[in-house]
C-alpha cells in the first residue's frame, strides 16, 4: 500500500519553515529521515496533506560549544556512529546507536526525528535522559531549551508546541562512566526492555526504555547505585516503577527484564 497524495515542500530557511507551519491551515507534517513517518503514511496511520522536508535547513552536524556537545536535529544515526566528538564526549551514544534498527534505516534516520517521535521503545530518548541532555526547539516566538526530563511527557507525546521544530540536541560535557544494555527478539528490533546509565560526580542517572509509555527515570535506584552500587536493595527499587505490558511481554516480565539489563549495563560500565 502507498500513501495518499500529498504536497511536498523543501524550504531553505528555518524562518520559511516556521512560517509554513504557522500559516498553512492544512495538515502539515515535518519530514526528517522519513523512517517512521513514511511507513506510517504507507500504512495510512498518518495522512498529512503537506510534507515539509527539513533537509535543506543545514541542521546537521556535531560541534563542541561552551561545554556542550551540540548535535543538529537532522544529523543521521550513521554519521553519529562515525563522529569523533561523539565518541569522545558522549560514548553512551556510541554504545546505543548500533541497536537502533538496521544499517539502511540508520543511514536515513535522524536524531531529531527520534526525539520528536518519542517512541517509548526507542533508544535515543533514554540515552538523552541518562546524559541529562537538552532539546533545543525553535518556533515563531523564538528558541527555547527543554531538559530531556521535561521533554518526553507520554506515549509519542512531547513538550513540543504546535508549530515548533526540534533544531538541536545539547549534551553537557562531563566525565562519567556509561553503560547500556537491551533485550530484543532480534538484533535491530525495538527493545522489549533496555536501559541507559551514567555514573559520575553528580550521581547516577538511569533511564529504562521499552517498559512503559515513555522512557523512565528511576530516582530511588539512581541514589542507591550512586551510594552503594548494585545490590539486592538497589534492585528492590524496580518494584516502585510503573512498568506497563505490551504485545511483547507483561508488566511483570518487563520488570524482570529491566533487572536483567540493569545488571548487564552496570557490570559493563566503562
Ligand atoms: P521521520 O520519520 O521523518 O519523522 C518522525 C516524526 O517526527 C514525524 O512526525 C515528523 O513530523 C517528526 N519530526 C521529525 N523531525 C522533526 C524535527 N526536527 N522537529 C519536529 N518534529 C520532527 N527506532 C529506534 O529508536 N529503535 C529501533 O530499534 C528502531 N527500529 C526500526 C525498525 C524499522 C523497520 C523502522 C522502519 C524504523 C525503526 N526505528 C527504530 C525508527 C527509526 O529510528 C526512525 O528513523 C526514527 O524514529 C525517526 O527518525 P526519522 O528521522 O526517520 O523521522
Amino acid at each position: 500500500m502507498k500513501s495518499i497524495d500529498f504536497e511536498y515542500q523543501r524550504p531553505e530557511t528555518l524562518e520559511a519553515t516556521l512560517a509554513l507551519l504557522a500559516d498553512d491551515t492544512r495538515d502539515v507534517q515535518l519530514l526528517a529521515g522519513g523512517q517512521s513517518l513514511i511507513p506510517m503514511m504507507n500504512l495510512r496511520m498518518a495522512a498529512p496533506e503537506v510534507l515539509v522536508d527539513l533537509g535543506a535547513l543545514g541542521l546537521s552536524g556535531v560541534a563542541l560549544r561552551d561545554g556542550w556537545l551540540e548535535i543538529g536535529a537532522m544529523t543521521r544515526y550513521s554519521a553519529l556512529m562515525r563522529d569523533d566528538l561523539v565518541a569522545r564526549h558522549a560514548p553512551l551514544m556510541r554504545l546505543a546507536l548500533p541497536h537502533v534498527a538496521h544499517a539502511a534505516i540508520r543511514n536515513r534516520g535522524t536524531l531529531g526525528g527520534s526525539v520528536a517521535l518519542a517512541d517509548p521503545a526507542a533508544e535515543v530518548p533514554a540515552v538523552l535522559l541518562a546524559l541529562n541532555a537538552e532539546i533545543e526547539v525553535a518556533g515563531r516566538n523564538g528558541r527555547r531549551n527543554i531538559a530531556a526530563d521535561d521533554f518526553f511527557v507520554g506515549l509519542y507525546e512531547t513538550d513540543l508546541d504546535d508549530g515548533e521544530i526540534v533544531t538541536a540536541i545539547r549534551i553537557p560535557v562531563q566525565p562519567c562512566r556509561t553503560g547500556f544494555a537491551e533485550v530484543a527478539r532480534r538484533h535491530g528490533d525495538y527493545a522489549m526492555a533496555g536501559v541507559a546509565l551514567t555514573v559520575g560526580e553528580a550521581g547516577a542517572r538511569v533511564a529504562f526504555f521499552g517498559v512503559a509509555d515513555r522512557a523512565l527515570r528511576a530516582p530511588g535506584l539512581e541514589e542507591a547505585l550512586a551510594t552503594r552500587g548494585m545490590d539486592q536493595a538497589a534492585l528492590e527499587h524496580l518494584r516502585t516503577l510503573p512498568f506497563e505490558g505490551d504485545l511483547n511481554a507483561s508488566a511483570e516480565m518487563k520488570r524482570h527484564l529491566a533487572g536483567v539489563v540493569l545488571k548487564r549495563a552496570f557490570n559493563g560500565l566503562a
